[in-house]
């Protein structure tokens, strides 16, 4: 691969981007200021062959168009959202990303945030820190989630291993994707409004797509209701955010557990002041195991495109 130009666009992962550095001709695209970067582009285009993104930043339709030896985007992420793939497939480019490695860690991650919203665990660690428990007393009372109704948008991977780990806590599990899924018991609903109707928990785990962008909006936080809990452990634009602040001020809406936003890292200070909010940012796959797992598989997709060899995780 020692010949391979590889544009990194963020710095994702030491380990990854030592080992690229390590094995091909590595590109630093941060390493410009944004005012720069066309330039730093047009200086590199005749060597860069592979383009390497994440969640963050992958590669928009100016970026490939600036990169006319593009040869395959390896993304560190399952999501495809920040890659055009139209664009992809019109100039014949190769696009992998990490699915599976990544799922149990993002499913984790989806229900503890259900049991941190519930059971108020953050600010009930900062009670104690804060030493509120000797000066006030006993934590207030929380709410249970062990058998509360769990709605799942889009039961993919993800959105099957949340089900089965919500299984394990007694809930009765329901889902809306585009069409119902044969083989599991899981109650389908064909409208969003109808699974958040029906669901006292809603946890959103689809790919994000122009169709999929707000598809938890006012109506769908309304019909969730103010006992109801929204978790997005997706992506930020699947929630109208603006609307998710109202929904929560107003107390329509009754808690959030939120790993993503629309405009990362910036998070609406509404949000910072509301105890029925759990706030994290963007960790879904966020641990050491994992992020070395996807790492690899970014680095055996390359070297496999290099070596004519099928590709490990191929998307296009
Ligand atoms: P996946 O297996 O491809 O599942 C995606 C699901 O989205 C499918 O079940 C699909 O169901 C559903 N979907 C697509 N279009 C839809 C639509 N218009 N309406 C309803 N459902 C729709 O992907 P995955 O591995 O589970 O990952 C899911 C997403 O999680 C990723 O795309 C990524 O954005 C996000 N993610 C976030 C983190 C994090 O750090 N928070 C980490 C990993 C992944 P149908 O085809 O049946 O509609």
């Amino acid at each position: 691969m020692e010949t391979l130009g590889v544009l990194l666009t963020f710095p994702m992962n030491p380990y990854l981007e030592e080992e690229l550095d390590r094995r091909c001709n590595l590109f630093r695209l941060w390493e410009s200021p944004p005012e720069s970067r066309r330039e730093f582009l047009r200086a590199h285009a005749g060597s860069i062959r592979a383009v390497v993104g994440n969640a963050t930043c992958g590669a928009d339709a100016d970026t490939i168009d600036a990169l006319p030896k593009l040869e395959i985007i390896s993304s560190f992420s399952v999501g495809l959202d920040k890659i055009d793939l139209e664009k992809c497939r019109q100039r014949g480019i190769r696009v992998t990303n990490t699915p599976d490695v990544l799922t149990e860690d993002t499913a984790d991650l989806a229900i503890g945030l259900a049991i941190s919203v519930l059971r108020r665990i953050p600010q009930a660690d900062r009670y104690v820190r804060s030493g509120s428990w000797k000066s006030k007393g006993d934590y207030k009372l929380t709410n249970k989630f062990s058998g509360k109704t769990v709605g799942i948008i889009g039961l993919g991977r993800i959105g099957m291993a949340v089900a089965k780990r919500a299984e394990a806590f007694d809930c009765p599990i329901s889902y809306h994707s585009r069409s119902e899924k044969p083989g599991t018991n899981y109650k389908y609903y064909s409208t969003v409004v109808d699974l958040a109707a029906n669901s006292q928990v809603l946890i959103v785990a689809c790919a994000l797509t122009p169709e999929t962008r707000h598809i938890v909006n006012r109506e769908v936080m309304d019909a969730l209701g103010p006992k109801g809990v929204l978790i997005n452990i997706g992506r930020g634009p699947h929630v109208d955010e603006a609307e998710l602040v109202k929904a929560l001020v107003e107390g329509r809406l009754g808690g959030a557990g939120i790993d993503v936003f629309e405009q990362e890292p910036h998070v609406p200070e509404e949000l910072f002041g509301l105890e029925n909010v759990v706030l994290l940012p963007h960790v879904g796959s966020g641990t050491v195991e994992t992020r070395k797992e996807m790492a690899d598989l970014v680095l055996g997709n390359l070297e496999a495109h290099c070596t004519n060899k099928p590709l490990l995780t191929p998307v296009i």
